[in-house]
């Protein structure tokens, strides 16, 4: 009589685990949800794997986060091995997992908007969107928008140089200082890309802000982490804002979308 009460308990565990989507007749249902676990291999010329197992939510952000801006030339999986072995040693930082995105409003535009006479102004957003004054104002109080009000003195730099990781207020302030990869001509908007050390973190590089930039995966990758290298250019922090620097030394700034704050604050002296 023990076996149909074993069964009804871990049919429950399926019906928990589903939370709330709608259920479809399982042919595993008798069988028990495995355990969250992790396992490891014994060696085999040189190699080892690992398998884990865990809640479906947690793998399906892992796999987002190795699936993104995967090279259709190159086979999958070395791509993802990368990318998870970039997001264990911490090397470029981790991505931010399907964020929400960030609008970049100077003081001054703010309190235009609220005034109500910012209908026509343009804002840009870190998923690289525009919204107008009136979107701005209608989404101010809502929940699926984040807002970063930019003063030149409001981003003070948190210092976390002993952390490799950059922390959320840092990647939000890296996001909304550029709403793009720096690349000139590069469309990859700042929720897509990664958290970059500009002096590389194993070449005593700190957590931050003078020393962060968001870049995209394959710019992160192509980046000439050592400044005596002259290949690929590199990200330079110049006058405050993450620029790409060319292989012989000459700046250039990516004009896609230039809604970053440091563009809106200083672009115009600069130009
Ligand atoms: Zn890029």
């Amino acid at each position: 009589m023990a076996a149909p009460l074993f069964s009804r308990a871990h049919h429950q565990q399926a019906l928990h685990h589903t939370k709330g989507r709608n259920l479809i007749p399982d042919p595993g249902a008798d069988t028990p949800a495995p355990e969250s676990t992790v396992r490891f291999s014994t060696s085999k010329k040189g190699k080892r794997s690992f398998t884990a197992t865990g809640d479906d939510s947690f793998i399906a952000a892992l796999e987002y986060a190795l699936r993104r801006n995967l090279d259709p030339g190159r086979p999958a999986g070395p791509q993802m091995y990368e990318a998870l072995t970039d997001i264990l040693r911490g090397e470029g930082g981790v991505a931010d997992a399907v964020p929400r995105p960030l609008v970049v409003v100077l003081l001054e535009e703010h309190t235009k908007i609220l005034r109500g006479e910012g209908n026509d102004t343009i804002l840009g957003l870190s998923d690289g969107t525009t919204m107008t004054g009136a979107e701005y104002l209608a989404r101010f109080h809502g929940e699926d928008l984040e807002v970063a009000i930019f003063h030149p003195q409001a981003g003070a730099v948190n210092l976390y140089d002993t952390k490799r990781f950059a922390n959320t207020k840092q990647r939000d302030l890296a996001r909304a200082t550029l709403t793009t990869c720096p690349v000139p001509g590069c469309r990859h908007a700042a929720d897509n890309c990664e958290v970059h050390h500009v002096t590389a973190w194993s070449r005593g590089g700190q957590t931050n802000m003078n020393n962060l930039a968001v870049v995209c995966r394959y710019h992160n990758r192509t980046n000439d982490d050592d400044p005596t290298r002259h290949h690929r250019g590199r990200i330079e922090i110049r006058a405050g804002t993450p620029v790409w620097v060319s292989p012989r030394g000459r700046p250039a700034a990516n004009t896609t979308h230039q809604y970053g704050a440091m563009h809106l604050l200083f672009g115009k002296q600069r130009e």
